[in-house]
């Protein structure tokens, strides 16, 4: 059980990775241990696409490691503060996803002019402008939460995206999708100074429609297929192989 969800968490990072999230070591990728432990999570100082299970390591709510080996993240709070304040949320996904960035600071609300756009709006995705410095407190993580709300993703504006899910596969395809929305949106204004949307209605009919569960279940199953030299171990069929470790460290 347990190497099955650091097996998730790697997975995920490499998902992340093979889809533009990668900014060098940083960004992250955590999991709610299920036995009420803390916070399982990507380790510091590996890149995305690199992470594996011995990369993943158990917090405490205040950073300490307890289990695997690495050092953590400086900001682990957004992933501890977020999992405290949302008992509904089992992962969290921090990346400095460049074009969601880019949207951000133009102060233009993300629109649904696209199928992934849909997913998170309406409502108006929820910004954090405290700062665009790290989150390194446990004072700030929980401003962030509360900024969140009951949201599934929102922009740390200057910074990056943080988006959630019930587990480490909706939480990165919501990072992956909301990164997409937001390219696609910056190439429409780069295009026309009006842009078509999907009203209220239609955009929440697509969100069922486009991503529901057994879609985004399927979308990530490909996701993992991709991955070079991966055989889709980690995805949430029952009965594949394990995960094979691939970066063999000495
Ligand atoms: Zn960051």
């Amino acid at each position: 059980m347990q190497d099955d969800l650091r097996d998730l968490v790697a997975t995920g990072c490499r998902v992340l990775g093979s889809e533009g999230h990668g900014d060098l070591i940083w960004g992250h990728v955590s999991a709610r241990d299920p036995e009420g432990r803390g916070t399982w999570m990507k380790a510091a100082t590996w890149g995305f696409e690199e992470v594996t299970r011995d990369d993943v390591v158990l917090l405490t709510r205040d950073g300490s490691v307890i289990a695997g080996s690495g050092r953590r993240h400086a900001e682990f709070p957004i992933h501890t503060e977020i999992l405290a304040a949302r008992p509904d949320v089992g992962s969290v996904v921090h990346t400095h996803a460049p074009h969601a960035v880019a949207l951000a600071a133009t102060g233009s609300p993300l629109l649904p002019i696209s199928h992934e756009g849909t997913l998170f709006t309406p409502p108006e995705v929820p910004r954090f402008e405290e700062t665009g410095d790290l989150i390194l407190t446990a004072e700030l993580g929980a401003r962030v939460a509360a900024t969140l709300g009951d949201q599934r993703a929102l922009f740390l504006v200057n910074h990056g995206i943080v988006a959630t899910g019930r587990d480490v596969p909706t939480a990165v395809l919501g990072a992956i999708l909301l990164e997409r929305a937001c390219r696609t949106q910056l190439l429409a204004v780069g295009a026309a100074s009006t842009l078509a949307a999907s009203d209220d209605d239609e955009a929440l009919r697509k969100r069922d429609h486009c991503y529901n569960d057994a879609l985004l279940e399927q979308a990530w199953d490909y996701l993992v297929r991709r991955l070079p030299g991966d055989s889709g171990s980690a995805g949430r069929r029952p009965g594949r192989r394990p995960f094979r470790r691939r970066n063999v460290r000495t």
